[in-house]
């Protein structure tokens, strides 16, 4: 028996044994019990073992040792490849539930206990998957027939999923190719770089000719010839400054194929304010982790990040203009097979998200490619970190970024919040650059993105001048006329107003049809020839006006924080 820390050991009685068993017969009997009171019914699916392990707190082989008990009794059985099901009840096998149950009551703590509130890593029940009735799909006319026999397939889902791919380097061309292929319906590609010769040794995507041109671009048109059914869009930009966050709202998942930290760290904030998992990949040679982040669950990207990466950060933040420069240096040297496998795992986690599949978020996946392991290892959730902030209720207006003035927008926040209210932007604004040696001022009045580092120098004396920034509007600034567009603000964002006690979120929803469209490269008579054919349903329209299905979460109380300030 367990006395918290002290155990008595008979002599010649080894503990192993003693725990081993009776802990077997303890879950066998609880899972016997849960049976019985009709949580698990005949026919349905057990929780995966892994969820299983956790939920009673035991060891796999403790696990496995119990659930044999009960497929003895034909309690339960295994299907090939499935997973375990509850098997159909009669006299034989109920007497012995009930026996194995009785057996174990009160001993291990019951699922309810365990369900409560401070058990964040608590059993997580499989969502009960009915029988699919049997498809035999047409695999002469239908390409994705074949993942109709994949027992837990959704075609409905992977058809009106919508997944944004950050980056189209080695990663990116490997998760673009696994999307399209599995039919994944509407992709929305981000990168900001173009084609390089270097770049054709590990991205399937791109040809000689396609040399010089925008990766986002070529991709995306490379991804709808592979599979013209899927839709398609690019964006060539930076994330970090480039993409409305109403975008990441409308996506299901997000893929990271980043080389760096600082769009990683872009991404991971954006995904947590729109409460959107998202899945990372890193790869350098024959090394490679895959990890998701689901905002709520677990450790974050931020979460990951050392002591001495943060020190990194905050060093090169310090010097905003030279940041941005060095972002693009430090080139990691990475091989197609790598970026395959990283991409494909990548790729997997992204339809597990989709289909509602259980995720190990917060989790990390290394793969080293010289010794072939794997390994996982859980991060540890920083109680404190700065990326674990979700919008509250999004307000849509029916504004555009290049028609509405900051005052206009001003004037919503100030009806809305008060007189005292501020918009906060995502992006510093340059307002001037100040030299300390001639003293010479220059207004700027741009986004920090648009400001190169050559112009940190003094054009007179050569002295790195002093950079003067804003992040708030208050009212008084001198481009309240200035659209949100020139001031870097990026089509379909959503901007944070905030008085002393609470946030509002204001959605620039007039951009959505322009900035989210999934058009690029559709050829119209193309589907008509398909449909005519019968080959696949393609009436499946993009319904990017309807409100967007998102969680809403409760308005951010600054009362309750400390770790944002209102300057
Ligand atoms: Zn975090
Ligand atoms: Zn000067």
């Amino acid at each position: 028996m367990w006395y918290s820390g002290i155990t008595i050991i008979p002599k010649r009685v080894t503990m192993e044994k003693i725990q081993h068993t009776s802990l077997s017969d303890l879950v066998a009997g609880k899972l016997a019990d849960l049976i019985l009171n009709g949580t698990y019914m005949p026919g349905y699916q057990l929780a995966a073992e892994r969820d299983l392990t956790k939920q009673f707190g035991v060891s796999r082989t403790t696990l496995r040792e119990a659930l044999k008990a009960l497929e003895e009794i034909n309690l339960i059985e295994a299907r090939h490849g499935a997973g375990w099901f509850v098997s159909t009840l009669n006299e034989s096998n109920l007497a012995k539930a009930h026996q194995i149950a009785s057996s174990a009551k009160g001993t291990i703590p019951s699922i309810e206990e365990m369900e409560g509130e401070g058990s964040p890593a608590g059993p997580r029940r499989l969502p009960v998957a009915p029988e699919k009735p049997l498809i035999i799909p047409n695999l002469k006319t239908d390409r994705l027939g074949t993942f109709q026999l994949i027992s837990w397939w959704e075609r409905e889902k992977v058809q009106n999923a919508r997944v944004m791919v950050v980056g189209a380097g080695a990663l990116g061309n490997e998760v673009i190719k696994n999307l399209v292929l599995m039919g994944v319906g509407y992709i929305y590609i981000v990168d900001f770089d173009t084609i390089e010769l270097a770049n054709l040794s590990r991205s399937i995507l791109y040809r000689e000719s396609d040399s010089g041109r925008r990766k986002a671009e070529v991709a995306a048109a490379r991804a709808k010839e592979i599979n013209p059914y899927v839709h398609v869009q690019y964006l060539h930009g930076d994330v970090t400054t480039a993409i409305g966050l109403g975008v990441f709202r409308r996506m299901d998942v997000i893929i990271g194929c980043l080389d760096n930290r600082e769009a990683r760290l872009a991404v991971n904030r954006f995904a947590y304010w729109v409460n959107k998992p998202w899945v990372d990949g890193a790869i350098q040679e024959f090394l490679g982790l895959a990890r998701v982040f689901v905002p709520g669950q677990g450790a974050c990207f931020e979460c990951t990040l050392t002591e001495q990466a943060r020190r990194d950060l905050s060093i090169r933040y310090s010097c905003p203009l030279l940041a941005r420069e060095n972002i693009l240096l430090g080139k990691v040297p990475t091989t197609p097979t790598i970026a395959s496998i990283i991409g494909a795992i990548q790729s997997q986690e992204a339809l597990k998200l989709i289909h509602g599949k259980p995720v190990e978020a917060g989790r990390v996946m290394h793969f080293n490619g010289m010794t072939n392991e794997m390994h996982t290892t859980s991060y540890t959730p920083v109680e404190d970190c700065e990326s674990h902030w979700s919008y509250g209720e999004i307000t849509e207006l029916p504004l555009r970024v290049n028609a509405t003035k900051f005052s206009e927008l001003l004037q919503i926040a100030h009806r809305d919040l008060g007189p005292d209210a501020v918009i906060e932007l995502d992006q510093e604004l340059i307002i001037a650059l100040t030299c300390p040696n001639c003293k010479t001022r220059e207004e700027v009045l741009e986004p920090i993105s648009q400001v190169g580092f050559n112009r940190a120098h003094c054009p007179t004396c050569g002295v790195l001048r002093e950079t003067e920034m804003t992040h708030t509007i208050t009212g008084k600034e001198i481009f309240l006329n200035k659209s949100l567009a020139m001031m870097g603000v990026p089509p379909l964002h959503i901007l944070r107003a905030l008085n002393s006690k609470e946030f509002r979120f204001y959605e620039m929803t007039g951009d959505l049809p322009d900035a989210l469209h999934f058009s690029h490269f559709e050829i119209p008579e193309l589907h008509k020839t398909f449909s005519i054919r019968n080959r696949i349903r393609l009436h499946e329209k993009v319904t990017l006006l309807e409100k967007p299905h998102i969680t809403l979460h409760e308005k951010v109380d600054l009362d309750d924080s400390e770790t944002i300030k209102i300057e």
